[in-house]
Formats: structure tokens, sequence, C-alpha cells
């Protein structure tokens, strides 16, 4: 007889184990299928030999903010206080682009306000609108403005105050013309409320305390194990879920009356019947993928301060962006050779803070916008060969920045986009889960929602709500109040 629970769970990245934990920790019978080799998705981290890689996290919110998306979630799966969230100092140094010279943003409204009227006194009256806006906008904001018209509505064609601003826009989205500044102003708004904090020692210790509060509670999360189908009764209500081994053997299926899927919908729909499949992905036709990222990581034999990196995070934009709407001609560089345009790069140095990554080496971060379609045409040793190319470009590129920098690399590991879509198996290699844009007039918003078009099937991820760890987290909350409501 098939093993029933009352909730099954598609991925055990952050929305599936924070849903999977409060549920859990609710009383629930719940299971986590992963096909990966540990928890977490993106929000892991791990050792290529002697380099430590962070898979995801440079900065989240401060959870401890009660006002904070991630705070009552993470509370209610027990782990709140299990990590330590490091503060991460300021926001972030922005060098290069429309700016003379750097500019640091600091991690606090009133902070960040004297400095930016400080550094550009003529954008005063402007900065006491934006960020009196940003302080005060909430998730039923009704506007459908994107960044790009609320910044040129403030600020004219002053570019260097919009890339002190939103100079981190990789971290939500790459095109400031598509990107919904209320999204905007609620997630950088979050960081200048409670401020910027990394989990000590890495995001694993979050995902791994999570999937330990579901054991402690009676759950089960199996590894290496891949969803293959979503099993629906007669009148299409879900019924349970089979998962096989890696190679698709040793099929077995569970009773489940709910499936949360941390997967994309995409993914889901290739699980379902194929009517259910047609009906799931009509529901989302309309919604575009989140951007990919590529992210390099550099083992130093140095400290990166001594090479001149100044802060924890640097926004280091290219010369070639003189406006903010620039940034959106940096996604496709990947698709060509690397030549004289670099992509804008959020830099991380771990040893900046006490940040708990081992050392040495000492670990660079360095993280841009990328797509899936860059790589496309490429076959396996026509990828690796490009992807090589572009990892000694932008190496050299850091090095002019910060000299000495490339003699102190002795490790390294580079993931693209199709790295993406291979570990987490997201599709189009989205990081962020839907694209943040603004909504249609009057039509629903199944992005964003843990219900689906299926009975019983339920989202719990960066599609569910927005991306990055706030996003998940908070969606992963809703999904888990929903199913507990509904008894
Ligand atoms: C390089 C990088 C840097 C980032 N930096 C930040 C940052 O600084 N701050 C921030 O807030 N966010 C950041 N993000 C974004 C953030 O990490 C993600 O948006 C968030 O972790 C997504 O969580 P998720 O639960 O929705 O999905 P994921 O982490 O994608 O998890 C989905 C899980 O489902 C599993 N799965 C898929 N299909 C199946 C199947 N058929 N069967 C079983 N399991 C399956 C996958 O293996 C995966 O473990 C970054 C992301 C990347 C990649």
């Amino acid at each position: 007889m098939a093993a029933r629970y009352d909730i099954a769970i598609i991925g055990a990245g952050l929305g599936g184990l924070t849903a999977g934990a409060i549920l859990a920790r609710a009383g629930r019978k719940v299971l986590v299928v992963e096909r990966g080799n540990s928890v977490g998705g993106a929000a892991s981290s791990y050792k290529v030999g002697d380099l430590f890689v962070e898979g995801s996290l440079h900065a989240t919110s401060d959870p401890h903010d009660p006002g904070d998306p991630k705070h009552d979630p993470l509370k209610r799966a027990g782990v709140l206080d299990i990590v330590r969230w490091v503060a991460a100092g300021n926001l972030y140094e922005v060098r290069g682009g429309p700016l003379a010279s750097p500019f640091v943003l600091p991690d606090n409204f009133d902070a960040a306000r004297q400095a930016l009227v400080q550094r550009f006194p003529e954008a005063r009256d402007g900065l006491a609108t934006l960020l009196g806006e940003m302080e005060q906008i909430t998730g039923t904001a009704r506007s459908d403005a994107t960044l790009s018209q609320t910044l040129d509505r403030v600020f004219g064609d002053n570019e260097a105050v919009k890339a002190a601003l939103a100079a981190n826009l990789s971290y939500y989205h790459d095109d400031p013309a598509t990107l919904w500044w209320p999204f905007f102003a609620m997630a950088q708004g979050s960081y200048l409320r409670s401020g910027a904090r990394y989990i000590h020692g890495g995001s694993q210790r979050l995902s791994s305390a999570l999937a330990r509060a579901i054991r402690t509670a009676g759950g089960d999360v199996v590894l290496r194990r891949t969803a293959s189908a979503i099993t629906l009764d007669a009148h299409g209500c879900v019924t349970g879920l089979t998962h096989t081994a890696k190679d698709g053997g040793d099929p077995q299926t569970v009773a489940a009356a709910r499936v949360i899927g941390n997967a994309a919908p995409e993914t889901l729909a290739a699980l379902l019947p194929a009517d259910g499949g047609d009906r799931l992905r009509a529901a989302y036709a309309d919604c575009a993928p989140s951007i990919s990222l590529f992210a390099l990581t550099l083992g130093l034999a140095r400290p990166p301060r001594d090479f001149g990196v100044t802060a924890y995070s640097t926004q280091l934009l290219p010369d070639w962006m003189t406006r903010l709407a620039d940034y959106a001609a940096a996604t496709t560089l990947m698709a060509q050779e690397p030549g004289a345009r670099m992509p804008p790069l959020a830099v991380v140095d771990y040893a900046a803070i006490d940040s708990g990554v081992p050392a040495p080496p000492y670990v660079l971060s360095v993280v841009g916008p990328d797509a899936l379609a860059n790589w496309h045409n490429a076959d396996p040793d026509a990828y690796r060969a490009r992807r090589a190319r572009w990892q000694t470009a932008l190496v050299a590129y850091l090095d002019r920045h910060y000299p000495g920098l490339a003699g102190a690399v002795v490790a390294s590991s580079f993931n693209t986009a199709v790295s993406m879509r291979g570990y987490l198996g997201a599709p189009h290699g989205a990081v962020y889960g839907f694209a943040p844009t603004p909504p249609r007039p009057d039509a629903p918003r199944p992005d964003r929602s843990p219900t689906t078009v299926i009975p019983g099937l339920y989202l719990a991820s960066a599609y569910a709500g927005f991306g990055g760890y706030s996003g998940a987290i908070a969606a992963a909350g809703h999904c888990a109040d929903m199913i507990l409501a509904a008894g």
C-alpha cells in the first residue's frame, strides 16, 4: 500500500523547506522530495576543493525585524534564531557608470537619505519624495508604474542619482523600463528599513536548519529523488505523487491530498496528466520567466581589501553604462565573445565582515545578469571554451579595478545560466521565479499566488510571489497558511 502523507512537496529550496517546516510543526505529515544531493536549491553553499562556494546569498533584509516578510514564516518554521544573521554593513558601494566617483549607500533610511542628499544636493526634493514613497509603500500598492518611469518623473536626466539608488538592479531584474516600481520600492526599501544581512557560515545553514525542523517534527526529506508524476482523481483533484531515483528507476508513489510545488510551474505541468498540464501551462502563459545570473566565485591567496576592495558589497558599473537604462543591454553580452563591454557586476567580499565563510582562500563572489539564450547554440565544448574566455576576461577586468587581484587567484568556480538550469532544474535558468513586471490592468495575477488551477496543487516558491530569499520564504508562509486554513 502507498505511504500516506498529508502534504507532498516537490523540491527542497527555501520555498519547499519553509512551507514544509511550518506545516510539519503544525502537525501535518509532510514529505519533501528533492532531486539534488542536498537541500537548499539556490540557498546552498558547498566546497569545490578548498574553495567555499556560496550558491546565492549576497544579502537579504533582516528577518528579526517584525515587519520583514521572512520574520513570521521563519519564526513559525522554528529557525529564526537557529542561524546567525550577520550585518553586512552598508547596502553597497557603487562605482563607475554615470558616477564620477564611488558612492556608499547605507542600509537604513535615515543614513541613506543623508548620504544621498549630501552627494546629490541638486536632487534634494526628489530624494525626499522618492525615499518617502519607498518608506510608505505596501503590498497593496495599485500603481502599475515601472522603475524607469518613477525615476524619470522624480529625477529627470540625473543618471548619477538613479544609479546610486538602483545599482544592484540584477538582484531583481535586468531592465528598469520593465521592473515594477512597487516591487522595487518594497524590496530595496526592506534593506533600508531593517538592514542587509548574511547568514553566518553560509546559506546552507538556513536550508539545513529548515530540513532538520521538518524531520524533528516527524516529516521526511528524501534526497536524489525526482518527482515524476502528480496523480489526479476523476474530478481533477490531487491524490498523490510519484518519485523516482535519478536514473528514472525505482518509482515510488505516495498518497497525498495536497502537493506543493517548489519547482517551477512549467516543471509541474510536465508531471500532470495531459489535460491538467495544459490547464496549468495556460494559467501562466502570460508570465515571463525572470532573468538568470552568472556567478563567478574566486578564491584569493590574500584578502580582497589588499587589492583595493573597500566594501562588503560593491556594485561595479561599466563605463559604457552612462544611463541606468543601459543595464538592459548587459544581459545578452555573454551571447558573444568577450569584447570591450563588460557587464555590471555585484562583487561581494565575504572577508569584509564576520561572515563565517572559511578562508584562505579568501572568497570573492562576482554576480551579473545572464540568459539561457546566450548559450543555446553552443555544443558542450564550445560552451566550456566561451565560458572560460569570459572568466579570463572578467578576472582581467577586475584586475584593472583592483590591481594585483588576478595574480592572487588560486581557485575558481564559474556558474552561468546553463548551470542554474542544471542544478536548480529551473526552466530558462530563471533564478527569481517570474519576472517582476507591472500587472496588466484588471488581469488576475496567478504568478503572485500559492493557489493553482489544479485543486490540491499549491506553489511555495519564487513563482508564487517574488524572487529572492524574502519572496520565496514569504510565499511559503502564505502557502502554509492557505493549507492550514483549508483544514
Ligand atoms: C547566483 C545567485 C545569487 C543570488 N543572490 C541573492 C541574494 O543575494 N539575495 C536574495 O534574496 N536572493 C538571491 N538569489 C535568489 C534566491 O536565491 C532565489 O530566488 C531563491 O532561493 C529561490 O528559492 P525557491 O525555493 O523558489 O527555488 P529554488 O532554490 O530554485 O529551489 C527549487 C528546488 O526544486 C528542486 N526541484 C526541481 N524540480 C524537481 C523535481 N522534479 N523533483 C524534485 N525536486 C525538484 C530543485 O532541485 C531545487 O532544489 C540569488 C540566486 C542566485 C542563483
